[in-house]
């Protein structure tokens, strides 16, 4: 077994069965959910998704909003202004290119407003049940620290290594679970090293070991 499935394998066990944190029922409230959720928490983005959901059900009723009314409805996230812009402009894109459609494919998705190549991994590999490895600031962080991704790699790059180092039917499950182990464990600041299985794996372990141990 090659290292980074070891690795894999311990974050699984500590998050078995990892799944997003977004509330949405079908792929419109998805893929609207994850665009809301860039630079925002999952809870933060699950607050004004209800309401906003209520009131604009499907892209068809979200290209016709007032963009004022949409901005008063996401307030409470950062970034709301331009959001709240994107938002109605991706659904106006998915009538006017995709005949009402949301794309099921990466390519397509990310000539949207709103969609990098984060946003739309998440929808295919959500949605379409596509294998994908959706590449956060979590993902990230996790990957270097343990050493599984190059420290200067960029977030393609970093994306590219790890469909090399994990099974591709274990993509869409890596994903949510080094997202949950970044959030909870492998924190940006001060993360949980002293009860973490992975110290021996750790770049950032190695480095700051002796004030971990001192705290
Ligand atoms: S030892 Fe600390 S920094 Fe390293 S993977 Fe575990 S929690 Fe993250």
């Amino acid at each position: 077994m090659n290292r980074s499935v070891r690795i894999l394998n311990e974050i699984e066990k500590l998050y078995p069965n990892a799944e997003t944190e977004l509330n949405f029922s079908n792929l419109y409230e998805l893929t609207i959910a994850v665009i809301l959720s860039a630079q925002s928490t999952d809870i933060s983005v699950n607050k004004v998704t209800g309401d906003l959901f209520a009131k604009y059900s499907d892209v068809e009723t979200l290209a016709k909003a007032d963009v004022k009314d949409v901005e008063k409805h996401l307030n409470t996230i950062g970034l709301y202004r331009s959001k709240a812009k994107n938002i109605i402009a991706f659904a106006n894109q998915v009538i006017d290119n995709f005949d009402g459609k949301i794309p099921d494919n990466v390519e397509d998705l990310i000539t949207l407003s709103g969609i990098g190549r984060k946003t739309a991994n998440v929808v295919v590999s959500e949605h379409f049940k596509i294998p994908a490895i959706a590449v956060d600031t979590h993902v990230e962080r996790v990957s270097k620290r343990l050493k599984i991704v190059r420290e200067s790699y960029n977030v393609v790059e970093t994306e590219k290594r790890l469909m090399r180092a994990f099974p591709k039917e274990r993509w869409s499950q890596a994903h949510h679970s080094l997202i949950l182990f970044g959030r909870y464990t492998c924190k940006a600041i001060k993360p949980n090293c002293k009860t973490c299985p992975l110290q021996s794996e750790c770049k950032y372990f190695t480095k700051h070991k002796a004030e971990i141990l001192k705290d």
